[in-house]
């Protein structure tokens, strides 16, 4: 693959220059000043763009560990699921093997979970917590998660647990507003970091919930991360480059305003779309496509890794099909710092590509 190969992968997604330039910044002890500053510096501009005054907590895991601490810390006993892909499903797993009574609600894959099915689920079910997924990277599905928030709060004590790593940065998240008890993601994603490192946002109810919790381990217990955070510090050793470049990121991001991030995200969409319905069809139902990766339908049937190796050469990357999907369909990201001319890039050398194949 060339050295500077345009990433088009639902994550790791492609990092610019000068995010790399900024890990490169001094090394500093997580109990010193300069950590606290910073810390405190982005978990302002997290909550800024996340529209909350709750709790950001800062993780050097990938988002996988905090959706483990979200399932250790927030559900008491029973969880609802709502699965449309790959990544609802892990969250499902990851509660199973924590020994949670942990119930799916799955729908077709390319489908999204419609409100009224988590009406009917919730008023059968006795849960105290539901796990969605708000954008299914798998499928290219974003669910729609204000309706299904509003849903949550007309029952009572029912927290509401947001894996948002393929949406956060690049859609708009209103976390207080729509009730998120714990909102996460990555920073690999849209907020177009390299990866390693993680971000959630905690209710007052999510954080009540993890003093009564059991067998909810050391590294990602709430309380623990509270203790710190108060001092504006993280449990453990964190991963000063990556916070680093969050700083810089973060200060772009609000320089150039969100809303032209999102405006961008949109128009990069709009674009791959148009292609794969001219070229291909998309794999995820028209009404509830995603913003930040398409997922296209390989109604031509064409050898997708023999595609994608044809375009390393070339200097693309883009994603085949997850999990199941594989082969099936491939998936174009256009999120984080892409731009539209990335993208007609990309597309012109996936049909001069797929033109030599034929
Ligand atoms: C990538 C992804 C994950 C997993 O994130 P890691 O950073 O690899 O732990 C989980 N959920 C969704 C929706 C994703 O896109």
């Amino acid at each position: 693959m060339s050295k500077n190969a345009k990433f088009f992968l639902p994550g790791p997604v492609y990092v610019r220059d000068e995010i790399k330039e900024a890990m490169k910044g001094p090394t500093i002890g997580h109990r010193s000043k300069d950590f606290s500053v910073l810390y405190e510096k982005i978990v302002k501009g997290i909550a800024e763009i996340l529209h909350t005054d709750g709790r950001i907590y800062l993780s050097s895991s990938t988002a996988t560990g905090l959706m483990e601490a979200a399932v250790r810390n927030v559900i008491q006993k029973s969880s609802l699921h709502l699965i449309c892909g790959s990544f609802g499903q892990l969250w499902y797993t990851i509660a199973k093997s924590c020994g949670k009574d942990a119930v799916p609600l799955e729908v077709d894959w390319g489908k999204a979970i419609k409100p009224e099915a988590v009406r009917s689920a919730l008023a059968e079910g006795n849960y105290d917590t539901v796990c969605i997924t708000h954008n299914e990277t798998s499928t290219g599905v974003m669910n729609p998660l204000k309706e299904i928030s509003e849903v949550v709060k007309e029952f009572e004590d029912v927290a509401l647990i947001v894996d948002a790593v393929s949406s956060m940065a690049g859609t708009e998240i209103l976390v207080d507003e729509w009730g998120l008890d714990v909102c996460l993601a990555s920073v690999q994603k849209a907020w177009a970091l390299p990866p390693g490192f993680s971000i959630a946002s905690i209710s007052e109810r999510a954080f009540e919930r993890s003093k009564n919790a059991e067998n909810k381990g050391f590294y990602f217990d709430f309380e623990m991360f509270e203790k710190y955070h108060l001092r504006s510090q993280t449990i453990s050793t964190a991963s000063t480059p990556h916070m680093y470049a969050l700083s810089k990121q973060i200060d772009d991001m609000l320089a150039a305003g969100m809303e032209s991030r999102y405006e961008k995200i949109i128009q990069m969409a709009e674009r791959v779309r148009e292609w794969a319905r001219e070229n291909f069809g998309l794999f995820a139902d028209e009404e509830y496509l995603s913003p930040t990766v398409t997922c296209v339908k390989n109604s031509k049937n064409i050898d997708v890794t023999s595609l994608l190796n044809k375009l390393n050469d070339k200097g693309y990357v883009m994603g085949n099909g997850y999990g199941k999907l594989k082969g099936e369909t491939f998936r174009i990201a256009h999120m984080g710092d892409l731009n539209i001319d990335d993208i007609e890039g990309l597309l012109r050398t996936i049909d001069e590509t797929i033109s030599e194949m034929e």
